[in-house]
């Protein structure tokens, strides 16, 4: 058995002055019946926490690290911005080399974009832009996309009869749940009642165009080009949070892989290279509207942070290297490859999803199209498939409704100690 008593000890010190003892919540294990793992250093694909266990780890922070745990390059950089300083709330070259490199090697999409502190930060601001833009107070977003906690999108779907969504989180406002409208991811009719029902009122559509946050679930063929279409005849603008899929579906994104040009684009995660960094831009004559240009305030001490900005570049100047995501979609296909004879012996029990270095295994059969294939995960059984996987070194997410993050750090005999962990736990699990 592994030991686990000085992660243990510092969750219940944690416990006393940290509510619930962690700073995010799909960090305390719940959902999986353990306690949390304190992490001591990282390095390429694999974690150490401060038992001194060594886990080969398929978080990669929820995403950011995409060349894995203390990429040398990224750590170099770091070490020399800081010899300068580290914040100046004043301009500096490192904000402009940043947003010439999302908009000219990346995001043909974004004209103009603005730096933030967090992916929250920047869905929140894309939206009060679209309304200050369009000058309406509706937006509509789909039941199991995750757009970070602003009070706009802690909304779900109400019961069949009801009007209005209900909030997924308390304290959220009544007048908020009457502006964001919860439609059904993949249906595209769903989406066309929605907007019938409150034609002129609509400011903005949000999606991740490839979920992320209810496991991975691919858009089903055509549903994002319609989208494209019903907001273009709508007047309604049409944001994609790739706050996920940026940089890692493709160099462009969601937006590339499938020839989708959102109005706005909303990025986080591996733009900070693992350092707190968002981003939002799109078309030039939406982003004027900021202020100063515009009357649609938007602010931050710490946007366009130097260090983190430092970290971040080099993270993008490694990506922009011309194989690059040929190299990653080739990771994503190993990994697939090591685990599929597994896969395909319990098809009666599990469904697969992959897009590139992002995937899911689903407690469900039959495949997963949609959230509510999704829900009807075998919740349990994935718990206990994350014990016995945690137990022999393999760290999943804490959770069945999270993608498994591959990064280019990953390697073949990674894959190979992660397929023989996964043949003995799913053995005990699903017989
Ligand atoms: C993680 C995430 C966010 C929120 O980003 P934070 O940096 O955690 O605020 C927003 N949208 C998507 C799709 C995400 O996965």
């Amino acid at each position: 058995m592994r030991r686990v008593d000085s992660s243990a000890a510092l969750f219940e010190r944690a416990s006393q002055y940290i509510s619930g003892g962690v700073n995010s919540p799909v960090r305390a294990f719940r959902s999986v019946g353990l306690t949390p793992l304190y992490i001591d250093h990282g390095k390429g694909a694999h974690v150490f926490d401060v038992d001194g266990n060594e886990y080969i780890d398929y978080i990669s922070s929820w995403g950011p690290l995409l060349l894995g745990h203390a990429y040398p390059p990224i750590q170099e950089a770091i070490r020399r911005e800081l010899e300068k300083g580290t914040s100046y709330g004043a301009c500096n070259a490192r904000e402009v080399e940043m947003a010439e490199l999302i908009c000219t090697k990346f995001f043909p999409s974004v004209e103009r974009v603005r730096m933030v502190n967090s992916g929250t930060e920047a869905t929140m601001s894309a939206v009060r832009l679209a309304r200050g833009f369009t000058g309406r107070d509706k937006i509509i977003k789909f039941e199991g996309c995750y757009h970070g906690h602003a009070d706009t999108f802690l909304i779900s779907a109400g019961s069949g009869l009801a009007t209005f969504g209900q909030t997924s989180s308390a304290g959220v406002t009544k007048h908020i749940i009457e502006d964001t409208l919860v439609a059904t991811y993949n249906d595209i009719e769903s989406v066309r009642r929605t907007l019938e029902a409150h034609r002129g009122e609509v400011a903005a559509i949000i999606l991740e165009p490839i979920m992320g946050n209810m496991g991975l679930i691919p858009p089903a063929p055509g549903f994002l080009e319609e989208l494209r279409r019903v907001t273009e005849e709508e007047g309604v603008l049409l944001i994609f949070d790739e706050v996920i899929s940026g940089f890692r579906a493709a160099r462009g994104g969601a937006q590339e892989l499938y020839g989708i040009r959102p109005d706005l684009t909303c990025l986080g995660k591996i733009i900070g290279g693992g350092l707190p960094v968002g981003a939002f831009g799109g078309r030039a004559d939406i982003m004027d509207r900021l202020a100063p240009l515009g009357d649609v305030y938007q602010a931050g001490t710490l946007s366009g942070n130097p260090l983190a900005l430092a970290a971040g570049i080099t993270m993008l100047q490694t990506l922009a290297e011309p194989d690059f995501y040929t190299r990653l979609e080739e990771k994503g296909q190993a990994f697939e490859a090591t685990i599929r004879p597994i896969l395909d012996r319990y098809t009666d029990r599990l469904s697969y999803n992959r897009v590139g270095s992002l995937s899911t295994i689903f407690f469900t059969p039959g495949g997963v199209h949609s959230n509510t294939d999704a829900k009807r995960s075998d919740t349990e059984a994935y718990a206990r498939y994350f014990r016995g996987m945690i137990e022999r070194g393999i760290y999943l997410p804490p959770s069945q409704f999270e993608c498994i993050f591959l990064s280019m750090a990953h390697s073949r005999e990674d894959f190979d100690r992660t397929a023989t962990a996964m043949d003995e736990v799913l053995r005990e699990v699903l017989g």
